[in-house]
């Protein structure tokens, strides 16, 4: 927590050695600032700050966005804490929101007002894997002056890097991909170096929700296998995708790695790959078949969370037809399914517990 100064000449001078003299681990810290140097290489940007948890980064890349009295733009299908940090906390402050469903770029244009200062991208979203078109979004914020933070926590920085689109703050919840053992709560900001020192100074030092030294190395463990871990979510993911398919009892998959995903040709453009969380609906199902199915699963975890070695499922309701589907083919309404998280077990052994479960 703290380090010792060897004289009181260089202990009146510690922030100013700072990173020769460390003075107080809120403040920073070596272990912490190994990890977010490596973090913000991996995210391609100049600096990174690391949370105590993925809602305190995202909570302190907003408000380091923000003044009273200004509007935000976000992702509709965004977290639900995201949700509700935007619709009932900075409401305190005079800060209003607008959702958008952002598959249509227009979108977000139209929902601007005088006082947008920020617009709140999640691509893909967690539960129905809607994409923004970054580059596109980024361009109409730019031309404007108007700020723009990414939650990439689905794609990790292993699949997409949204600082190389001009995105001005990438933030994750470090819980999923990054910590990737379900052995830390963690969250991360990254961006410019002024962007990061102000957050830090602010956000950082006077909300203090910074992360823990002890988690940091956890961190740093966890990242020597983010590129085989990713990989692997990858191969299996799809073949379960694949399968899901193609089962006559599922109306729908919702995972942006299928050639059949409706924005499949953006997933391409912006991403270089696909990670382990999807979801399915499935045909005339209500709750119970729904609860059956999922109960059933015996190498698949009932819990939330996603993003670390093991594989988990939920049972959830999801639109009867994905984002960005044609208007044609659109549908009403809710479905009942499962949103899965494929983990790193043997991917024939995932296959046969769903084909189990679905039978
Ligand atoms: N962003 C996304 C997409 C998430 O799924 C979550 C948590 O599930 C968060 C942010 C918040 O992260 P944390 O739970 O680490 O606070």
């Amino acid at each position: 927590s703290l380090f010792v100064a060897p004289d009181c000449e260089s202990f009146v001078r510690r922030g100013s050695l700072y990173p020769d003299v460390y003075d107080y681990t809120r403040c920073a810290n070596p272990t912490t600032d190994v990890l977010e140097a490596k973090i913000a290489a991996l995210e391609r940007a100049e600096a990174a700050r690391c949370f105590g948890s993925g809602m305190a980064a995202v909570s302190a890349a907003i408000l380091s966005c923000v003044n009273a009295g200004d509007h935000v733009v976000a992702v509709e299908a965004a977290y639900g804490p995201t949700r509700l940090f935007l619709t009932d906390y900075v409401a305190r402050f005079d800060v209003s929101v607008t959702f958008v469903e952002g598959t249509d770029t227009q979108e977000f244009v139209d929902a601007l007002r005088p006082n947008t200062r920020l617009i709140y991208l999640e691509t893909p979203s967690s539960m129905v894997f809607g994409l923004q078109d970054i580059e596109a979004v980024v361009s109409v914020a730019k031309e404007r002056d108007i700020a723009t933070t990414l939650d990439n926590s689905w794609a990790s920085p292993y699949f997409q890097n949204p600082r190389e689109m001009g995105v001005d703050l990438v933030l994750h919840s470090a819980t999923k991909y990054l910590g990737g053992h379900s052995d830390i709560v963690a969250g991360v900001v990254a961006g410019s170096k002024e962007r990061i020192a102000k957050l830090s100074a602010s956000e950082g030092q006077l909300l203090g929700a910074v992360l823990d030294p002890f988690a940091s190395w956890l961190m740093i463990r966890g990242l020597r296998t983010l590129a085989i871990r990713m990989e692997r979510h990858q191969q299996s993911a799809l073949r379960v995708a694949e399968y899901l398919e193609g089962h006559p009892r599922v109306a729908h998959v919702f995972y942006p790695g299928l050639d059949s995903h409706p924005q499949r040709k953006l997933a391409c453009k912006q991403m270089r790959g696909a990670s382990g969380l999807l979801s399915f609906s499935l045909k005339d199902a209500g709750q119970a078949e729904a609860f059956a199915i999922v109960n059933r699963l015996r190498y698949f975890g009932i819990g939330v969370s996603w993003g670390g070695f093991e594989s988990l499922a939920i049972p959830v309701t999801l639109p009867s037809s994905p984002p960005g589907a044609p208007h044609g083919v659109q549908g009403r309404g809710t479905m009942w399914g499962a949103r899965l998280h494929i983990g790193l077990e043997t991917a024939d052994d995932l296959l046969g517990d769903l084909e189990r479960a679905l039978h």
